[in-house]
């Protein structure tokens, strides 16, 4: 198989398909829309998982698991979450297979065996959950009650794309109560924030962090918070959400507590996730013609060294100083790897590791040897450069910090340039058109021309930026008075 990638300007969505499958990072299944996450996409992925866990134990929450399956009774009971829900649901109806008596060799669905009461595969778990809080929450010392849970969820989704959109995905959802309004709120602003900040921080990403208007809003939500991103080829992508849920879910599952006042309420919610998605942000933020760039904090190898000998006795004296060098630069806490299969040529390890990102590449040999020093790759920006020995692990230290802030930055600039400010429909559908990218422009609060837009342009609003200050001016469409801006963009 071909190593070379399609290039970003012949074909985007084309080579982002072939750098996940080349990079090794997932491919399609056997299951229609459902993938297989590999070893290498995976140690990212565990990366990502690592880092939110802990974020999100330092804001006091707690990890538990529940049921894959909801009862149908259950899931309904809700509506809106319901209904929102309900065109993309696969339903468990029976519980077992039996021979076919009419064609051997083969499975039916045993009749005998059909449920009496069909499950739902979860497409989110704030049903099952909701109906289990009832019996952990009597009153207001029960309360915030503060739980994640690491899951796989399915919304049978039609267009499907690797990591992006898939049917089945792997994703954590944080389901929390409390005793107020306010205090549900400032949780689902919380988390909101706690998502920026890592994937701003650790993927290195910028995101615009607003709330979304009523028609995009979560299926039983009454405020989504999101944060957005806006990809190389000038598309948005929804990142993450963190819900406020109101009351709705404890009215649905009758969930009440004592207040301080001695009188019984219902618990206030908040529900939030991010996904295995967060993996297509990482590869269209940073990625380039020559593969992916992973910033250095999500990097399963830091640093690769490839050995560059001629006989034996050469990978020998190499391998004690690469021992050497391992060491120090573990003791600094940089994961490294020493590439020294004897099956590939040292061209060929070039090519993967810079089809897999890895930030830097060292190579040794036996001239670097008499010299005392080594050729250091940096993949982000393609450039080497010769060190000398007793420098590297200072360099290579720095270099870490470097690569990572660089990225974000190149990847802010790239983002700031494709905010435009329109004031008119035919500057609108121009940007759309040549520019791409975020629009900044009055809206009149009207779902009807939200609707309007997206069908003439097929530009949503992605949200209403939690920073947008108060500007009087008219809507872009309509011509009605407004108060602020909003961003549209075409999203994935
Ligand atoms: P939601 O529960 O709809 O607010 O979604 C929670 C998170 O999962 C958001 O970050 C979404 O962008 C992401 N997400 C939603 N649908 C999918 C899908 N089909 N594949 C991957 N991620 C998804």
């Amino acid at each position: 198989m071909s190593k070379k990638l399609t290039s970003r300007a012949a074909d985007y969505s084309k080579w982002y398909n072939e750098l996940v499958v080349k990079a090794d990072l997932a491919e399609n299944s056997a299951v229609r829309g459902c993938m297989v996450i590999k070893p290498y996409g995976y140690a990212i992925w565990e990366k990502m998982q690592a880092e939110l866990d802990k974020m999100f134990k330092e804001t006091g929450h707690q990890n538990a698991y529940f049921p894959l399956f909801v009862p149908k009774s259950l899931f309904e009971a809700e509506e809106k979450n319901a209904e929102g829900f309900a065109k993309e649901c696969a339903i468990v109806t029976h519980y077992r297979l039996q021979n076919d008596p009419d064609k051997p060799g083969k499975l039916r669905v045993d009749p005998e065996a059909k449920l009496e009461e069909e499950l739902i595969v979860r497409p989110t778990s704030e049903a099952i959950i909701w109906n289990t809080y009832r019996g952990w929450i009597q009153s207001y010392r029960d309360l915030p009650l503060l739980i994640n849970q690491w899951a796989n969820v399915v919304r049978w989704e039609m267009r499907t794309r690797l990591f992006l959109r898939t049917a089945e995905f792997l994703w954590q959802e944080g389901h929390t109560a409390h005793e107020t309004k306010q205090e549900a709120l400032d949780e689902a602003a919380l988390m909101n924030n706690v998502y920026a900040t890592f994937v701003e921080k650790f993927m290195a990403i910028p995101v615009i962090q607003g709330l979304k208007t009523e028609s995009e809003r979560f299926a039983g939500a009454e405020e989504t918070f999101c944060i957005e991103a806006l990809m190389q080829d000038g598309k948005a992508l929804q990142a993450g959400t963190s819900h406020f849920l109101g009351q709705n879910f404890a009215k649905a599952f009758d969930v009440k507590f004592a207040n301080r006042e001695g009188k019984q309420d219902y618990v206030w919610a908040t529900s939030w996730g991010v996904s295995t998605r967060l993996m297509g942000a990482l590869i269209m933020t940073h990625s380039d013609d020559n593969g992916l760039v992973l910033p250095p904090s999500l990097a399963p190898n830091q640093v690769v060294i490839v050995p560059i000998y001629k006989s034996e006795e050469q990978l020998e004296a190499i391998t004690n100083v690469v021992n050497g060098i391992m060491g120090d630069l573990r003791a600094k806490g940089i994961t490294v790897k020493f590439d020294n299969r004897t099956t590939h040529r040292p061209g060929a390890k070039f090519a993967q590791h810079e089809l897999q990102g890895v930030p830097l590449r060292i190579a040794i040999g036996a001239r670097d040897l008499e010299n005392g020093t080594v050729e250091l790759a940096r993949r982000d920006t393609l450039t080497k450069e010769t060190i000398a020995l007793s420098e590297l692990t200072e360099r290579v230290e720095g270099l870490m910090t470097e690569i990572q802030e660089s990225l974000f930055n190149k990847a802010l600039d790239f983002r700031n340039n494709h905010i435009t400010e329109v004031d008119t429909f035919e500057d609108f559908k121009t940007v759309l058109e040549t520019k791409t990218g975020f629009i900044s422009a009055h809206w009149d609060g009207t779902i009807e021309t939200e609707d309007k837009i997206k069908e003439l342009t097929k530009a949503t609003i992605r949200c209403i930026p939690l920073d947008s200050k108060d500007e009087e001016g008219v809507c872009v469409y309509s011509g009605k008075p407004s108060k602020r801006r909003v961003l549209f963009a075409k999203a994935y």
